[in-house]
């Protein structure tokens, strides 16, 4: 059915590993090849054999006004026609700084990059230089992006010394990161009695958007906060995936918790490579060129890229835009839930802002362990039986979803069709 893609697939595969430029698009967790695609408007994506879908994954969070945006493009095409790149600064990065600093308290200071991954490695490294100290601390199930200290999974205890989750990662620096089971207070406390004046940070998704979707609870932010301030470490919200995505105040926002450091990526470029960290204005003065943290990018900045994150920043931020796009999420995870009921599947979800959950199981999981306890061969087959009936999930029973401000009560509608179908369709 979807001979073009496969053909693609087949070909790329002999040059490319894998045939992907990234590892969670190859469809190995759900099975099947990956769909090839040439187009996106709005809620709804087009592939190269011509079927079109419902899409539910925005690139993996950025598109949060859908695909194209008109403005988001003639913001692009108005920027690149002045120049693709200077290498010196220019008048749109200060807007953009005015515009994070603004809608984010805790950002006294930010410095742009050009994805999530340097994002989180910069703040973390920062973290390191201005503590002196070198132990960090992350929850499993959280993904931080492919830096070497952050590919690192929990041992079988919760407070033992790391495993790289990637060969390649040496394991004295695998050694450096503790990882702690996400939604625990006591293992927070724990690690800084065993670690006193050892621990340079705690880094986490103030909501987990990378095993599923899971809330913190306040009593785990609280303690986290109380902690790090106790015992001099910085706390590192990393809001990559929820930044402008759960709320216009992000996770911290929302909750009321003020990181040290906060990482953005995704939504802040609309769909172009930019990412920032900030936070602290005496932690931020440790950076190059001020002082002795060193951190650089020949394109950070780049005015294309930060061109079409300000057109999409400008209308996340209008008054209203997620009160609108919250409920609508919230609809579309009702409605599913509704399906499942009844067709008897034991099914939930959540939602926070324009970012949700689906879960193969009773209740919505709150750690690693229950999300795990979750039925990922039913949600295997429900992503191919949506994917065949033109709706578009992540390729994986451990992403969250997205939903843009280009959906609408037709889109939801026509989902909600294919899921009845979906549920309803045989075990095979
Ligand atoms: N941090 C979080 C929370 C993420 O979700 C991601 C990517 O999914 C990253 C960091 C890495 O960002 P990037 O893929 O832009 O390097």
């Amino acid at each position: 059915m979807r001979e073009r893609s496969r053909d693609l697939f087949e070909r790329s595969l002999a040059l490319i590993p894998g045939g992907v430029n990234s590892p969670v698009r190859a469809f190995a967790s759900v099975g099947g090849t990956p769909v090839f695609f040439r187009e996106g408007r709005g809620a709804r994506l087009t592939d190269v054999d011509g079927h079109e879908y419902i899409d539910y994954v925005g690139s993996w969070g950025p598109l949060i006004l859908g695909h194209a945006h008109p403005e988001v493009v003639a913001a692009v095409t108005a920027a690149a026609q002045k120049g693709l790149s200077f290498g010196a600064p220019t008048e749109l990065e200060l807007e953009m700084a005015e515009l994070l600093t603004r809608a984010l308290p805790s950002l006294e200071q930010v410095r742009l990059v050009s994805s999530g991954t340097e994002a989180v490695m910069s703040a973390l490294r920062l973290a390191r230089g201005f503590t002196g100290r070198s132990l960090l601390v992350k929850f499993e199930g959280c993904y931080h992006g492919h830096s070497d200290f952050l590919l690192v999974k929990a041992g079988s205890g919760a407070l033992t010394f790391g495993h790289p989750t990637s060969a390649g990662v040496p394991p004295e620096l695998a050694a450096q990161t503790l990882v702690l089971p996400y939604n625990d207070p006591a293992a927070v406390v724990e690690v800084f009695a065993r670690h006193p004046d050892q621990i340079a940070g705690i880094v986490l998704e103030p909501i987990a958007g990378n095993m599923n979707f899971v809330r913190p609870s306040m009593e785990f932010l609280r303690t986290l906060r109380e902690q790090c301030t106790k015992h001099g470490a910085l706390l590192v919200f990393d809001e990559v995936m929820t930044g402008f995505r759960v709320g216009a105040g992000s996770a911290q926002g929302l909750f009321g918790i003020t990181p040290d450091l906060t990482t953005l990526g995704k939504v802040i470029g609309g769909g172009m490579p930019v990412g920032a960290f900030g936070g602290r204005r005496d932690v931020m003065a440790k950076l190059a060129p001020l002082g002795p943290v060193y951190q650089a990018g020949t394109l950070s900045g780049n005015p294309v890229a930060v061109s079409a994150g300000l057109a999409t920043l400008k209308r996340v931020l209008e008054p209203g835009f997620f009160d609108k796009l919250g409920r609508a999420t919230k609809s579309l995870v009702e409605g599913l839930v509704r399906e499942a009921k009844a067709a008897g599947i034991p099914f939930s979800g959540d939602s926070e802002g324009a970012m949700f959950g689906l879960f193969f199981r009773a209740s919505p999981p709150a750690s690693f362990a229950e999300v795990m306890q979750s039925d990922r061969e039913a949600f295997n087959r429900f992503f191919h039986a949506m994917l065949d009936r033109g709706v578009y999930l992540a390729p994986s029973a451990y992403e969250a979803g997205f939903v843009s401000s280009a959906h609408g009560p037709a889109d939801f509608e026509a989902t909600f069709a294919a899921a009845r179908q979906a549920f309803a369709a045989p075990r095979s």
